[in-house]
């Protein structure tokens, strides 16, 4: 009998030898039932082996081979093997971990295929129904054969699915054959810069060269996407395309569902059900969907004919996974193009510094697309507001406010972006020094006035809101700061007949009502926009012209090396709202900094200027991207306990000399969820030199960590709070 070594999801971080009877065939990827302990598993081989350490009769045989989906490819074991690697985590939760919910369960997939509907000519116009979800199915319907999966998809709600057979019952939806062809239905021509580009990535295809499409906002960065992936489709291939965030899904996946309409795109993100994440899964990797958008979970997906990986927003922090595999969506993308012999595009307006610094060393090659697309679309003009000589009032300085009347008047649409949700950061005492804390965390407690419950934004620990100071018996409590509740309240007491909306994650709980709600202002429904960076991300209103920036300068002081890039980023996507049509747009943002260089690049749109100046600060200071960085987080009960088990640690494996061990210091926010929370950074000039050392050091810190600490290693860490 044959040996197999199977990757299972358990805390043993080894991979398990079981023996596989002559009846059965299992190459490596197969998904298998074997028994483990008391109870029997699903694993995946990964390797076939000539024989084991341990005598055969110690082996037990594998149970059954799984055929309800297709084989892993070796490509996507090798992916596997490079993140479990690479981020320092056991091979099989790695392997298992990527699989969809459903293929890690014992239970068979059910074997029908899946169902495709149409709207039925019986069906009403769905603008004709009470809005529900019923009518949200017929909208997201709209005049094409979609899967079940992805029309269920739409909805973040699972009571879409009967829904869904109440359409079927009273016959307005119907079973369609699934589409399937490359036609390609673009709106635009290509700009000639347009057509440079996406040339000259075209010209990659079928072997791996990773490009940074530099472009800003509103260049026709997503244009470019679309006609690379048409070509894509000719050649019978698949496209992989990722996104930073859920809410973005929808309206990338309705813009591609409209360039490409008898494409089967499959959607995956960590918002789906069971089911519909596993179908989608399932669709890719049966090379069924030749599109595939996803946010980062979605780079984890088997895809047989890969032949182009597009990361969108590539700079976007939420690539980056914060448990488990600490893996980087957008690095995985890169590992994957290569291993798949494809070419990755990066795109942003603001590249990471990570991404510009690989330009530089001719790793990645540099497009840029420098204009907007739109025809007399011009960057919108930016400019600070002084607040040490405009005293603002309710946060608003007036030249401001007079900004969004002019825009009133003409009938223009403004957005006053703020990235703090809630109403007031702090509920403070007036009498004594009492401000209103999270027992769990060292933070404060957020006030929410709508619903008067302080929330706490780090553990999501919530409270009414006190009568009076629990320290004196003060009734005099008063919100110190705001949020975008509170400004939306300022607002609408300033302008109360603008049609104010307010988006951020407290006002779009739901997915639906998010892509509502940014349709309702795409339409011009909408006069005065506050939100957080929900707004500020991807989105095109045509009709807005001003964008006034609150509280950008916590940013400024922050003692995190990566604030300045962030707040750089951040802001110029929010300002590239503004102005994306014929109408020129305006950007003002408030501050005690005006003379900031940060600024003075916004307004410049220099982001060349500004990544320069940033990288020649990290060089100066030996900070990523010039050193490679790990991370060793412990949490504990005590911080003494954690401090106490980062000293011990770092003489736990003698370094090379290479590799640098810090001291251990506790997080800023140092206790959450009842933890106390501290880290020791190692950095190395050399990445293989880092990783061999984490390597060794991980598995004596397995074998020695004591129970009393929770710690994990975090490799490229970006997170420091
Ligand atoms: P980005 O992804 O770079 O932000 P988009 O692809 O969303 O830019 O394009 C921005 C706007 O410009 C969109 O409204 C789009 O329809 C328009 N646009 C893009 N390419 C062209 C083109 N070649 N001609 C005219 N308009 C275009
Ligand atoms: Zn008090
Ligand atoms: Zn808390």
């Amino acid at each position: 009998m044959k040996v197999v070594r199977v990757a299972l999801d358990v805390p043993i971080a080894t991979l398990f030898d079981y023996l596989l009877p002559d009846a059965l065939d299992a190459p490596p990827g197969s998904r298998v039932v074997v028994p483990f302990g008391a109870r029997q598993r699903v694993g995946v081989v990964v390797e076939a082996a000539a024989r084991s350490a341990i005598p055969n009769a110690r082996l037990k045989p594998v149970a059954a081979v799984r055929d309800d989906a297709p084989l892993l490819s070796a490509d996507w074991l090798e992916l596997m093997r490079f993140l479990a690697g690479y981020y320092q985590r056991p091979l099989g939760e790695t392997v298992i971990g990527a699989l969809p919910p459903r293929l890690r369960m014992l239970k068979a997939l059910p074997r029908e295929p899946e169902r495709h509907f149409r709207r039925s000519a019986s069906a009403p116009e769905p603008r004709t129904l009470r809005a529900g979800r019923k009518r949200a199915l017929l909208e997201a319907l709209g005049d094409e054969v979609i899967s079940e999966a992805s029309l269920l998809s739409s909805q973040a709600h699972s009571a879409a699915r009967s829904a869904l057979r109440a359409l079927l019952r009273e016959g307005w939806i119907q079973s369609a054959a699934p589409v399937s062809g490359s036609r390609f239905d673009s709106i635009h021509e290509l700009t000639a810069a347009q057509r440079e580009n996406q040339s000259r990535i075209a010209a990659a295809f079928g072997r791996f060269q990773p490009f940074l499409l530099h472009g800003v906002t509103g260049s026709g960065k997503t244009e470019v996407y679309l006609s690379l992936i048409a070509q894509v489709l000719e050649r019978g291939a698949q496209a992989l395309v990722l996104v930073p965030e859920i809410s973005l899904t929808p309206q990338l996946e309705a813009r591609f569902r409209a360039a490409f309409p008898e494409t089967r795109i499959a959607v995956l993100h960590s918002g789906l059900e069971d089911a519909a994440r596993t179908s989608a899964w399932l669709a890719a990797a049966r090379g069924e969907a030749a599109i595939v958008i996803g946010t980062r979970l979605a780079v984890l997906t088997p895809l047989p004919r890969l032949a182009l990986v597009v990361v969108d927003e590539e700079h976007d922090s939420s690539f980056k996974q914060q448990e488990g595999l600490r893996y980087s969506g957008r690095d995985a993308a890169v590992v994957r193009a290569k291993l798949s012999d494809c070419p990755v595009l990066l795109g942003t307006a603001t590249p990471s510094l990570e991404t510009w610094f690989n330009c530089r060393e001719g790793r990645y090659k540099l497009l840029e697309l420098p204009q907007r697309a739109s025809p007399g679309a011009r960057l919108p003009q930016v400019r600070t507001i002084d607040l040490r000589r405009e005293s603002a009032e309710q946060g608003l300085a007036p030249s401001l406010v007079a900004a969004i009347e002019q825009r009133l008047a003409r009938g223009e649409q403004s957005l006053v972006f703020i990235n703090r949700r809630g109403y007031a950061p702090v509920l403070a005492c007036q009498a004594c020094d009492w401000a209103a804390g999270c027992d769990r965390c060292s933070a404060r407690m957020v006030l929410h006035a709508a619903d008067r419950r302080l929330r706490c934004h780090h553990c999501g620990a919530e409270t009414a809101v006190p009568r009076e100071c629990p320290t004196c018996g003060n009734v005099d409590l008063r919100p110190i700061g705001r949020g975008t509740q509170r400004v939306e309240e300022t607002l609408a007491a300033r302008f109360p007949r603008a049609r104010l909306v307010r988006v951020d994650r407290d006002s779009a709980r739901r997915r639906n009502e998010l892509s509502q709600a940014l349709e309702g202002i795409r339409r011009g429904e909408a006069d005065l926009l506050v939100g957080t960076q929900l707004l500020a991300k991807g989105h095109d209103f045509p009709a807005l012209t001003l964008v006034g920036v609150l509280n950008a300068d916590s940013a400024l002081v922050s003692t995190d090396y990566r604030a300045g890039e962030r707040l750089f980023a951040i802001l110029a996507q929010v300002a590239g709202r503004a102005g994306r049509r014929e109408l020129p747009g305006e950007v003002l943002v408030q501050t005690r900094y005006p003379e900031h260089p940060l600024f003075a690049a916004l307004a410049r749109h220099d982001y060349v200027g500004f990544a320069e100046s940033q990288l020649a600060e990290r060089e100066a200071a030996g900070f990523p991207p010039f050193v490679s960085e790990a991370a060793l987080r412990a949490e504990a009960k005590s911080l003494d306990v954690a401090l106490d088990f980062l000293r011990r640690a770092a003489r736990l494996v003698s370094p090379p000399k290479s590799v640098r061990l810090f001291d251990p210091v506790a997080h800023v926010i140092h206790r959450r969820a009842g933890y106390e929370r501290a880290q020791l950074l190692v950095q190395s000039d050399s990445r293989p030199a880092l990783q061999a050392f984490l390597a060794a050091w991980n598995e004596q810190l397995s074998a020695t960590a004591p129970k009393s600490v929770r710690w994990h290693l975090d490799v490229d860490p970006i997170e420091f709070d």
